[in-house]
């Protein structure tokens, strides 16, 4: 059977343990890598032992020094079969020489080429299941293994493994780097780069109370004068030097380094030693705003903390994903409010996680946090917002359950008594709950293994001005999926007094109604939230009379954290169709001159423009334009506000842009260099560029061609790429599409970004016919493509149209493919849930004309 089965797995953890690998490779051609490795291992029992290999070829090999003579004969492209009468009990070794490719897509080694001054750089990147596509070996998490690793590359080059570079050995034009053995890894952490980057070094204490270490940045030479190298390699330090100590372990690897990779799929990879980190958002090529800075330090910190979660205790398997991926984006929230506590940070992590979480979480598609693998071949379907925006929503909501003390005390116990080990959710809640004195079980039971979530509504009676009943009723986002009963529940109530103080009640909420009776008899509240501080897990539908006064007042509210809450449970009724989208957005545009919060301005823009351009038919667009453009150009060029909030202004006024003296504002901003006082550099001029193509600007080669004539870089070239797709032109449509496929110099990240541009929605009648071939695909993406590119395929693919007719197109292939894998049925319905609201709301208010 191709890939790691799960029985596989579990058959080998028995049979073999105490794994080494000692790894020689050659990197010098351009398209295909060879290699040499020594697998070392104990063995128990008498059955043959598998190994994983899918790489192009196998030659020779030798096991315990004895000749392999069949080894073609014992690898099936997927498996080779170590048969057991070469084997022995006790200590074995394997020998194996192979070749794997070197690729801009497909393959474990990435080749790219930097366009400005056509030097290659390569790096690898083996999760979740690409360890044994670069070389035979043991591909599942739980079989840790010491590593040693040897790279030939052309000489004058660097490169950077896992463990430190202890030798160098020049030979006829080729240099070998030899690189101390690692600290227990699991494959898929595996990782190494090389070219001729350039580095940077600094001292740092990466110990709390250590020895300064040098740490070292990896950049390309081309890039060098715009990295921020210091404060990028001082950030890594201080999260590792915080974490140690609230983890109670230090840094448990042997040096640390990072690198930034170009055209990489991901924001970052927690490789343990070796970090690599998303080029394109670590360098600004024009002044960052707020959002971007949290980003980025986010991305770091999530990378950083997961040299303990997921580095130094892994997984036992990938249905454990969320263990890793939600403590890491947890602990960088954590990490932020410590740090830096004027950064706001639980409201930037309510902003970044829970919208995200509940659009996938309430959809038909949605599955537990604890998911079930088959085979690690499919592992790349567990990703997404359950792992990565649910988990740590979850780990919110127990610290408040247990305490901050009780839960750091229980996860101290856990990562000591897995070091360098594997572990499960169940043993983390042992000792989580083992700390605070309390059973979890029930608790994981519900948040863990059940898949959807709780919508709350909040239902309040008021007689002569003082609260006489307040209930709050949850029921599940989706009933025939979650089945009945109450999701336990610890949230922070709120109710809200104009000219007096607030009153605050912890609520546990254990089954489908809690009738709050601290609130009896107290005043009648201008509102009431249940979940004020983001503790809870839930869709949070305000009263009817809480949603009369924030329709009103919600602007007013001071607290920036408390006011995006709101906007979002306003946000909410609008998605469920229950507030009109024109209404929300008539309140956003009084709001917005207002509002100082970058973030919040931020996701009111975004919100503004979908509720104008998607949740709006035509008629009431084009009677809105002429306000909102207005109220986006007095933004950008209002200088008492932040620079992020005029910069997030400008661009909504770029994706909205129409009207023919919309359009020419554009190009008088393109040729000019300047918009209503603000710098315009690339990418912004891309995205001008990308807009007037994607109205049907004359001459769009000639427009693409000048912009990239002043922006040669590898990044320019990219962009004029996703600039191309977005001509509203079906032969182009038609041509890109094979492409997509067909091209294999073509770089998986540049697909990914050309996606939106195809499938502009204002140009959904041209894309509208490859919905089928679209779906048609699933298959091969899963297996061709890296982890996150399938999401983002249905999302651009679904977002892309507003219409009942695409619905059914969507609803139609679902139901002729009744024998689709039941993971890809999962996202096709995580993504159709978008679609589905749009028409609701579209036809739920159409002609519903905006009252002023
Ligand atoms: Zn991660």
């Amino acid at each position: 059977m191709p890939g790691v089965s799960s029985e596989l797995a579990q058959r080998r953890r028995t049979q073999v343990s105490a794994v080494t690998y000692d790894l020689a490779l050659s990197v010098s051609a351009a398209d295909s890598a060879s290699g040499a490795v020594r697998v070392a291992f104990d063995r128990r029992g008498t059955g043959d032992v598998i190994l994983d290999f899918r790489g192009t070829a196998v030659s020779e090999g030798a096991v315990n020094g004895v000749p392999w003579r069949d080894i073609g004969g014992a690898w099936n492209r997927h498996h080779l079969t170590v048969p057991a009468a070469m084997l022995r009990a006790g200590r074995n070794t394997v020998q194996v020489r192979f070749t794997t490719p070197v690729a801009s897509a497909g393959a474990a080694i990435i080749r790219t080429k930097d366009a400005s001054d056509s030097r290659p750089y390569l790096y690898t990147l083996l999760v979740p299941s690409d360890a044994n596509l670069l070389f035979p070996c043991f591909d599942q998490p739980d079989l840790k293994a010491r590593v040693t690793l040897h790279l030939t590359t052309p000489a004058s080059w660097r490169a950077l493994g896992n463990g430190a570079l202890t030798r160098a050995d020049t030979i006829a034009g080729a240099v070998t780097h030899h690189f101390a053995r690692t600290q227990p890894l699991s494959t898929y952490l595996i990782a190494f780069a090389a070219g001729p980057w350039t580095v940077h070094t600094r001292s740092e204490r990466i110990a709390p109370g250590g020895a300064p270490v040098p740490v070292s940045l990896y950049l390309r030479a081309s890039r060098v004068r715009e990295a921020e190298a210091d404060t990028l390699i001082a950030m890594n330090a201080r999260a590792l030097r915080w974490l140690g100590t609230y983890f109670g372990v230090s840094y448990a690897f042997d040096k640390y380094d990072a690198l930034l990779a170009p055209a990489f799929p991901f924001g970052g990879m927690e490789h343990p030693g070796a970090v690599f980190y998303n080029e394109e958002s670590f360098i600004y090529r024009e002044r960052p705003t707020t959002s971007q800075l949290l980003g980025r330090q986010a991305t770091i910190y999530h990378e950083v903390a997961h040299q303990w979660f997921g580095d130094y205790v892994t997984m036992r398997w990938f249905d454990d994903l969320w263990l890793k991926e939600g403590f890491a984006t947890f602990m960088a929230a954590r990490l932020q409010a410590t740090l830096d506590p004027q950064s706001n940070a639980w409201k930037t992590f309510y902003l970044r996680n829970k919208p995200v979480a509940y659009g996938t979480d309430a959809t038909a598609g949605t599955t537990p946090v604890w998911q079930r693998l088959a085979n690690l071949d499919q592992a790349k379907s567990n990703y997404g917002p359950i792992v990565y925006n649910k988990a740590p929503s979850m780990l919110r909501q127990l610290e408040y359950l247990v305490g901050e003390r009780a839960f750091q005390r229980g996860v101290q116990q856990f990562l000591r008594q897995h070091a360098y080990g594997n572990a499960t959710w169940q043993a983390l809640l042992t000792s989580i709950g083992q700390a605070a004195g309390r059973d979890l079980t029930p608790w994981g039971r519900q948040w863990m293994l059940r898949p959807g979530m709780p919508i709350v509504e909040q239902h309040l009676d008021v007689r002569e001005g003082k609260i006489a009943r307040l209930r709050l009723v949850q029921r599940p986002a989706q009933p025939a999926l979650s089945g009945a009963g109450a999701w336990p529940l610890k949230v922070q109530l709120r109710l809200h007094y104009a000219n007096a103080q607030p009153v605050q009640l912890p609520v546990e909420l254990r089954g489908d109604t809690t009738d709050v009776r601290a609130a009896i008899g107290r005043p009648a509240p201008a509102f009431v939230y249940a979940n004020e501080g983001d503790y809870g897990y839930a869709i949070v539908l305000p009263d009817s009379a809480s949603v009369a006064w924030l329709e009103r007042h919600v602007a007013e509210v001071p607290d920036d954290f408390l006011r995006a809450m709101l906007w979002g449970s306003l946000w909410d009724l609008v998605r469920e169709a229950q507030l009109d989208p024109v209404r929300y957005a008539r309140m956003v545009i009084r709001a917005l001159p207002r509002e100082r919060d970058e973030q919040v301005a931020g996701t009111l823009l975004g919100r503004l423009v979908t509720s104008v351009h998607r949740y709006s038919d035509a008629a009431v667009r084009a009677s809105m334009l002429p306000d909102v453009e207005a109220l986006l150009l007095a933004g950008a060029a209002d200088t008492s506000r932040s620079y992020g909030t005029r910069k997030a202004h400008l661009d909504s006024y770029i994706g909205l842009a129409q009207r023919p003296q919309s359009l020419s504002q554009l190009r008088t901003w393109l040729a000019g260099d300047s918009a209503l006082g603000l710098p315009v550099r690339a990418p912004t001029r891309w995205a001008l560029v990308t807009r007037l193509v994607s109205r049907g600007a004359p001459a769009a080669d000639s427009l693409i061609a000048t912009e990239l004539r002043r922006d040669a870089t590898t990044e320019g070239q990219r962009q004029a790429f996703v600039a191309a797709a977005a001509q509203p032109d079906s032969t182009i449509k038609a041509a890109l599409f094979t492409r997509w496929f067909r091209d294999a110099a073509l770089n998986e990240e540049w697909v990914t970004s050309s996606l939106r541009s195809f499938h502009d929605p204002e140009q959904q009648q041209l894309s509208r016919p490859y919905l089928v071939a679209a779906l048609d695909t699933l298959p091969w993406i899963q297996q061709n493509r890296r982890i996150f590119f399938l999401g983002s395929w249905l999302g651009a693919t679904l977002n892309g149209q507003t219409e009942r007719a695409a619905l059914t197109v969507v609803d139609t292939w679902l139901a002729a493919h009744t024998s689709l894998a039941p993971d890809l049925r999962q996202k096709v319905l995580q993504a159709r849930d978008d679609l589905e609201r749009t028409v609701r709301i579209r036809e739920c208010f159409a002609g519903a004309r905006p009252a002023r």
